[in-house]
């Protein structure tokens, strides 16, 4: 389902103590706003904007850099201002689903996404995850204090969903007048509001204390995965073979309707296979002439730019050829260097080894080569 993101990031965030505005200070090693950016975007959404404090917009840039697909918005004095600006940003029609973000709230995933757009399926006119108050909740009346009932409480949290047409409207209503949460907006009037589950780990970055909290969060909100590529080409008559990117000239060549390069053909599927993306025949069909003779290092990157579309990004690759001949040991770091370019990886997190099979089998007896690869791609959750 289309779905557009507006993500708030135009508060001061004066509770969260001295330094730069909450949004912007990092976490686990990138600027707090990035980590919502980044996880709306993987969830699907097909516009994104974010609004943050006028004097912050040339700064977006560089927190977002890498990162394509949103636009931002110069948001107001208020919450509401500012959310009124993006939403005046944003091309969907009414019916659009419209998801409104909290930036400090940096660990929204797939899952919240899905529900709250389920919600909107299933007909409701706003959804929010919430929790049930688990906590005994005290009044402080001067220096009289006493309990109050928890019973159907719940702490409202975001992204809120919307649909874009109605939530401009009840904006448009509220006039120049402020609201600190949006769905409030929708039950005022008197529109179905549904609750979806809430989640701990979608916690607001409020105090100083909450940095400590999300620091150690932060390890869990990113998965490792795992892929595994193989690719095998028979030989026949020709001058040189590619490997791994590399030309390589030889007394024969490897037999294929491409290049024939069955490292980078191992590799790509390895990658696939990380992202759970099916193979390389599923995506770049072999009764496709366009593919015809085509350079293998096209694969490769598409295969690692759909990782980073993901929101996932490449650990570590390390991929073996087997063969007799040619031998490898004297291109083994031309190889290195040219999967790191085409992966914009260090070389240090590329590996390329061979063996042979001291004769035994296909690839002992020279009828073809094997390359088998492994890749290791962190993702959000
Ligand atoms: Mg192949």
């Amino acid at each position: 389902m289309r779905f557009s993101c507006l993500i708030v990031a135009a508060g001061q965030g004066l509770r969260a103590g001295p330094g730069a505005p909450k949004a912007w200070r990092d976490l686990a090693g990138r600027p707090v706003l990035r980590w919502s950016v980044e996880a709306l975007q993987a969830a699907g959404a097909s516009e994104t904007v974010v609004v943050v404090a006028p004097d912050r917009l040339a700064d977006l840039d560089e927190a977002l850099a890498g990162w394509g697909g949103w636009r931002a918005a110069a948001g107001g004095p208020t919450r509401s201002q500012s959310v009124a600006a993006g939403l005046a940003q944003l091309s969907g029609d009414a019916a659009e689903p419209v998801l409104v973000h909290d930036a400090a709230r940096p660990f929204v995933g797939r899952g919240h996404v899905e529900a709250l757009l389920a919600a909107l399926a299933a007909g409701a006119d706003a959804a929010a995850p919430a929790l049930p108050v688990s906590d005994t909740l005290k009044r402080l009346d001067g220096d009289r204090v006493e309990t109050v009932a928890r019973e159907g409480l719940w702490r409202a949290q975001t992204p809120q969903a919307f649909r874009l047409g109605a939530l401009r409207k009840a904006y448009a209503a509220l006039g120049g007048g402020e609201a600190t949460d949006d769905l409030a907006l929708i039950e005022l009037a008197g529109g179905r509001v549904a609750l979806t589950p809430g989640d701990p780990m979608l916690m607001k970055l409020t105090y100083p204390e909450d940095f400590a909290m999300a620091e150690r969060l932060a390890g869990g909100a990113r998965i490792t995965r795992i892929g595994q590529g193989v690719d095998a080409h028979r030989w026949g008559p020709g001058d040189g073979v590619w490997l791994c990117g590399v030309r390589i000239p030889h007394d024969r060549s490897l037999v294929g309707h491409s290049d024939a390069d069955a490292g980078l053909h191992a590799l790509t599927d390895a990658l696939l296979g990380a992202m759970g993306e099916g193979d390389i025949g599923e995506h770049f069909p072999p009764s496709d002439p366009q593919w015809r003779g085509a350079a293998s290092e096209a694969f490769l990157a598409h295969a690692a730019a759909l990782v980073a579309a993901r929101g996932g990004r490449i650990v570590n690759v390390d991929v073996t050829l087997v063969c007799e001949r040619p031998k490898v040991g004297p291109h083994r770091a031309a190889m290195r260097a040219r999967l790191a370019q085409i992966l914009g990886l260090p070389e240090g997190r590329v590996s390329v080894k061979a063996t042979t099979t001291e004769g035994m089998g296909f690839t002992g007896r020279e009828e073809g080569l094997l390359a088998q690869a492994v890749a290791a791609v962190e993702t959000l959750a």
